[in-house]
């Protein structure tokens, strides 16, 4: 059996099935924004794998920091030790994040710093004597694959029908509709406030994607509806969590979505990109307010703890990649890849195929009108010399910051190639 044979019949792969699966194409290597796969084609990365990517892969600072970190540490249990590394990190996350984020978890995955963000919400609650354990969400949000976090993903996109009777049940607010380049439309905060007005007796926090909604439609909204929804939340007194495990670190054009606002919600959490793509970690972070709450509540401490909290291999890699960032001419750089997507994608708005063209920051995306054949179109943007994973209508790229506007170019012609057909 070859190894591409024992993948397809022994390993699951996201969302995919193991009776009929999709092809995978191996990989053998990856440096810069390209992907080496093992039968010698190299593709120009468009996905920064999923977000994460944002300096390219191979980085030499990376791979010195992982490496100097080894040699002292790979793991250590985070209950009752701690080290430089996490302490370092969560020093200087503290000096980015949007005001008053200060008090850090750090978990292991987006979604489980999204579960951790509602343990914290619910036990502020109990900490405040007034018990709320249901969560508002907007619709077309997605916030990961645990129970918890499917809990408050879109029903639909979430699948809750798979999981009745486990998954709890919580309240949905309609997706904002006005555009981020559009007019703000004031219908949409009424439609929230409604729900707040019902439900905040029982609502612990409001759950949401600042600015963009990523797997649930890649949908860019208007910074307005972040701006009243955090007024609104206050006035209702229902804390706001913003995931920004996707948007997090300049993907947006500002350094985190919540910016694009001028809020600070009451806890925020990020993953993705904050090992610049390396392994996996997440954060979640919280107001010295809420954190003492939960402490002075009835359980006196935060009810999680999972063993490779805080790695230290993981930390280091995130600081050197947080330096990085900051050190680079970032904002020029997405600046740049924003205003070449817009120019070599929107000759896409003209063909029948095509729904939508929207970018923002260093994402692009064509919405199509049909859901496309991953297996085939995959197929031929691997022919052409790029990696792009479409997603059902969703037609999209965020590629690494580091990208030349040649390879940009490679990914933009690939697209209106498939969409062409
Ligand atoms: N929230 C958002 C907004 C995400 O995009 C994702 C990842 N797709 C998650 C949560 C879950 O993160 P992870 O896949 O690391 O568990």
């Amino acid at each position: 059996m070859t190894n591409q044979d024992f993948d397809l019949h022994h390993l699951w792969h996201p969302y995919t099935s193991l009776t009929r699966p999709l092809p995978c194409y191996e990989v053998a290597s990856a440096s810069g924004v390209h992907l080496q796969l093992k039968d010698g084609r190299r593709l120009v990365d468009g996905m920064s794998s999923w977000w994460a990517c944002l300096h390219g892969y191979n980085v030499p600072e990376l791979n010195a920091a992982a490496t100097a970190q080894l040699g002292k540490m790979s793991h250590v249990m985070f209950g009752g030790l701690t080290h430089d590394p996490a302490i370092e990190l969560c020093k200087a996350l503290s000096g980015v994040l949007p005001t008053g984020l200060d008090r850090f978890f750090l978990a292991d995955s987006g979604s489980v710093s999204v579960e951790v963000a509602l343990k914290m919400a619910i036990q502020y609650w109990h900490g405040r004597g007034t018990p709320k354990t249901r969560f508002a969400s907007l619709s077309r949000g997605y916030h990961g694959d645990t129970f918890g976090a499917m809990s408050v993903c879109d029903p639909n996109g979430g699948m809750h029908s798979l999981y009745k009777g486990f998954l709890p049940e919580h309240v949905f607010v309609p997706t904002p509709q006005s555009r981020f380049d559009g007019e703000f439309d004031p219908a949409d905060l009424q439609a929230l406030e409604t729900v707040l007005e019902q439900h905040h007796h029982e609502l612990a926090a409001l759950i949401l994607e600042p600015v963009v909604q990523g797997a649930g439609g890649m949908r860019f909204y208007h910074p307005d509806y972040l701006k009243g929804a955090r007024a609104l939340c206050d006035r209702y007194d229902v804390l706001l969590i913003a995931d920004e495990i996707a948007t997090g670190f300049g993907r947006t054009g500002k350094l985190f979505a919540c910016d694009w606002a001028g809020i600070s919600p009451d806890i925020i959490c990020i993953g993705k990109a904050l090992t610049g793509g390396y392994m996996t970690m997440a954060a979640t972070i919280t107001t010295q307010h809420v954190a003492e709450t939960i402490c002075n509540g009835p359980a006196g401490v935060l009810m999680h703890g999972p063993t490779f909290m805080a790695n230290p291999l993981a930390c280091a890699v995130a600081l050197e990649s947080l330096k990085l960032l900051l050190d680079s001419p970032w904002q020029q750089r997405i600046a740049a890849i924003e205003a070449q997507m817009r120019r070599e994608l929107a000759p896409a708005l003209k063909l029948d195929s095509v729904a939508d063209v929207r970018v923002l920051g260093g994402i692009g995306v064509i919405e199509l009108k049909e859901p496309l054949n991953v297996a085939e179109v995959q197929k031929r943007l691997v022919e052409l010399g790029v990696w792009i994973r479409p997603f059902g209508k969703l037609f999209y790229i965020m590629p690494p910051y580091v990208i030349s506007p040649e390879e940009l170019s490679q990914l933009t012609s690939a697209m209106l190639t498939v969409c062409e057909k």
